[in-house]
């Protein structure tokens, strides 16, 4: 087993110990259920060709179909993918959704790729990794480096393998091809429910305006950033993979939309002092530091010290890593965790997947209140598992998932049952 994964399951580990759980229901979340690994072959547009690694990683289906995002990144693996994965299996057990976890990705650059060359790579993923995906076994939907139009690709070519649409085989998709109004948002959207949610456990519930610094300015961090400035709350600092940019009285989050989208990075917001140092923003003074831009940011107690946060929001998956942990709690700084903060966007892919199945389209006002109430109810009981065992709030976040996954598992017999 890779070591990320190892890593991430001692998290598991930890929560099931806390709770008491059976350990043979936890051993059956001990390893992914399948993972096929693929090449993908890209024709250039310059006319050469080069062999792309992919993978799709089902982990568990026991609440249902698996489902997860695919990424396009260089530094995607196959311990990660499958690292990826299993959190999905957490994440869609806490929000309470009728889903199993899944993650893929592509080893490769998207930044280096032509749109035409998106299209192949998006389309080329699909042919290979068909076997394994359905609307009712495996539903993928975008991740890092991936959005609407990698899902248009990919939901039209496995109609063409499947031999029909399937809506429901892809969320995330476009509006016009049956994708759902919201769901772009819904991600950094949930993050700030989930952190309003929480703010007595993070020791921030007496102030009305939160200082908030934040790392990763793409879809989910973007639309964090709105929801959290209309809330009325103060962006102080946010980077990118270009740099940062911070201003104490607080930045224009429409200005900064429009800065990336015009010079493609934060740092052409005027407005404020400006570097080309993007990680030194864990190091900004802020009531809370979110992380929205990729996993191993705070890696060891080495990145520990450099935090000058009350708490952390994990709007990417795994910023912070297992050797932070104990760091973190030695500092009194908690931790949203990514599960819980980043819950909204498989929530609301949740609603996609339902609308395409039934074919009875949700409006922008059903989804917002499905968002809530599914952030609202998966924060509640996070926040009463913490009250009744004094748990931090990574190990109640995974004590709910485990507790939902256990009792399901268990439903088809015990040890007790079949020696009884
Ligand atoms: N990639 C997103 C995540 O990590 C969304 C997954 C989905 O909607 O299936 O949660």
């Amino acid at each position: 087993m890779g070591q990320l994964l190892s890593a991430a399951r001692e998290r598991m580990a930890r929560a099931a110990e806390k709770l008491e759980l059976a350990a043979e229901t936890v051993d059956r979340l001990d390893y992914p259920a399948e993972t096929l690994a693929f090449s993908i072959p890209l024709r250039r547009d310059d006319g050469s060709l080069k062999q792309l690694k992919g993978w799709r990683c089902r982990y568990n289906s026991t609440l249902g179909p698996t489902k997860g995002g695919i990424r396009f990144h260089p530094s995607v693996s196959e311990d990660e993918v499958q690292t990826l994965a299993f959190l999905m299996t957490m994440k869609c057990a806490l929000m309470g959704l009728p889903f199993g976890g899944g993650k893929g990705g592509v080893s490769v650059d998207a930044g280096d790729l032509s749109l035409m060359e998106k299209e192949r790579v998006a389309r080329g993923y699909v042919r290979a990794a068909a076997r394994i995906l359905s609307p009712d076994r495996d539903v993928p939907a975008p991740d890092v480096a991936t959005g609407t139009q990698e899902m248009a690709w990919m939901v039209d070519e496995y109609g063409q393998i499947a031999g029909g649409i399937a809506p429901h085989a892809f969320t995330g998709k476009p509006v016009a091809l049956g994708g759902i109004e919201g769901r772009t948002p819904a991600t950094g959207r949930g993050g700030l429910i989930a952190l309003e949610a929480v703010r007595e456990q993070l020791g921030l519930e007496g102030k009305d305006s939160l200082t908030i610094a934040l790392q990763g300015f793409g879809n989910a961090g973007s639309w964090f950033a709105r929801a959290a400035s209309e809330a009325g709350h103060t962006i102080v600092a946010v980077s990118d993979s270009s740099g940062m940019v911070s201003n104490d009285d607080g930045l224009d989050v429409e200005a900064l939309v429009k800065a990336k989208k015009d010079g493609g990075s934060v740092t052409d917001y005027g407005d404020g002092d400006t570097s080309d140092d993007g990680i030194a923003i864990i190091e900004a003074e802020c009531d809370v530091l979110v992380l929205a831009a990729l996993g191993g940011v705070i890696a060891d107690a080495d990145d520990v010290k450099k935090l000058s946060c009350k708490a952390i929001v994990e709007i990417a998956n795994r910023p912070v890593l297992p050797a932070a942990d104990e760091p973190l709690r030695e500092a009194g700084i908690d931790v949203v965790p990514d599960i819980l903060a980043n819950g909204g966007g498989v929530t609301i892919s949740h609603a996609e997947w339902v609308q395409g199945r039934t074919g009875l389209d949700w409006d922008a006002e059903e989804v917002d209140d499905y968002l809530e109430e599914k952030m609202e109810s998966a924060a509640g009981e996070v926040r009463d598992l913490m009250d009744e065992q004094g748990l931090d709030m990574r190990t109640a976040a995974y004590g709910v998932a485990l507790k939902r996954l256990c009792a399901a598992i268990s439903a088809t017999g015990t040890a007790d049952d079949f020696a009884g």
